[in-house]
């Protein structure tokens, strides 16, 4: 691992994933009129596959041959991403199959992994079509660089592979209860948390944590992944089942947010960790805030993060640490949790960083 980016070939042939349902619906004229000009100028070939139902983006890419496609660019939002990362490392060649490049071209309401790059790459916070050509011009120049990804255990015994997030409590809360608002495309987060401030709400349980950056992560590491089509292995990670390794650290209390976070945005408007500079950084950024913190510090801290200055200030009975691994298990099982965006049952669950495991197109 160098962190040097390198180029994909030119004439490459792309793979566009397509979800027509995604964001407000326009997915298919946004990459008619915006996107597919750009691709015929830089002379990339590309082969479109509308989506038809949830999860078929996951099964295209774990059972078809990739070989015929240079990149996976996902025009949609971070559900769709999230399919084809896990579709991938579904496969028996996962080790390979995971490095090749994704290229994310925004159309959803929920744009995180977008306007990371656009922001690694040196562009100003922007979002809408601004943030899609931005994101089509960063594919045309198709330079790569790693990716991390965070490996998932959950109690019932599943296996989730992700590149953004994992959230409990109120960040998960306005994920999907403002799906009833996705009409308004992103505004529905605003609306979302607004509603969700005045209504706040708290949540028993523990939460456990490996402290570490990139640097120690480099010492923890678990080496290079096999090839022979063996799982891949979490080496900092016991079973579930079993209590976390005596140096963790464990906080065990009433919490109104936890979040794990390993890319600089959250969503095209909230800039929650802007820390990271770029996407394969080896290590997690975790928040959490216990229920002894304001309303008042909770609106600050959300109003501040669209311009990433929420850590400028000390915002009492928040916490944020950068973690190698983190384990969260909720008492109830009646709250939301979120992986990438996307709902999962709530119950224990844990996860490990794997420094630049994928690849994605950026900067
Ligand atoms: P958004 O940010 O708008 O939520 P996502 O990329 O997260 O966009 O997609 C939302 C969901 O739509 C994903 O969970 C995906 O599985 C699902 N999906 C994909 N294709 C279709 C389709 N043709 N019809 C309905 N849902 C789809
Ligand atoms: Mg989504």
């Amino acid at each position: 691992f160098t962190g040097q980016p390198c180029l994909v070939p030119s004439a490459v042939h792309v793979l566009v994933l397509l979800n027509p349902c995604c964001g407000t619906g326009k997915a298919l004229t946004l990459f008619e009129n915006h996107v597919m000009p750009m691709l015929t100028e830089a002379n990339a070939r590309f082969t479109l596959l509308v989506t038809e139902r949830p999860n078929q983006a996951y099964e295209v890419v774990r059972d078809q041959d990739l070989s015929n496609w240079d990149v996976i660019a996902v025009m949609s939002g971070d559900g769709l991403i999230y399919e084809v990362i896990n579709g991938l490392m579904a496969r028996q060649d996962w080790a390979d199959a995971i490095k090749k490049p994704i290229s994310a071209l925004p159309s959803g309401s929920g744009n995180a992994l977008a306007a990371s790059i656009n922001y690694y790459s040196g562009h100003e916070q922007v979002t809408g079509k601004k943030l899609l050509t931005n994101c089509a011009f960063i594919l045309c120049k198709g330079q790569l660089l790693p990716l991390d990804i965070v490996s998932l255990t959950t109690l019932p015994g599943k296996r989730i592979f992700s590149f953004l997030s994992v959230a409990w409590g109120l960040i998960s809360d306005v994920d999907i209860e403002s799906e009833k608002y996705r009409f308004m495309g992103y505004a529905r987060f605003s609306i979302g948390t607004f509603v969700r401030l005045t209504a706040l709400r708290t949540y028993s349980g523990r939460l456990s944590f490996l402290p570490g950056s990139s640097s120690t992560a480099e010492m923890e590491s678990g080496g290079s992944p096999p090839t022979d089509g063996t799982l891949l292995e979490d080496h900092l990670l016991v079973p579930l089942d079993q209590p976390v390794p005596s140096h963790w650290h464990t906080v065990e209390d009433q919490f109104v947010l936890v979040l794990a976070l390993y890319q600089s945005h959250l969503g095209a408007e909230h800039f929650a960790a802007p820390m990271f500079k770029g996407p394969g950084e080896g290590h997690i950024h975790l928040y959490y805030a216990t229920s002894r913190i304001s309303r008042t510090s909770l609106v600050k801290l959300f109003m501040a993060m669209e311009k990433g200055t929420h850590l400028d200030h000390d915002i009492p009975h928040l916490t944020h640490l950068p973690v190698l691994a983190f384990r969260i298990e909720p008492h109830e099982s009646t709250g939301i949790m979120t992986v990438d965006g996307e709902e999962i049952q709530c119950s224990p669950i844990q996860g490990q960083i794997h420094r630049g495991l994928g690849r994605v197109i950026s900067i």
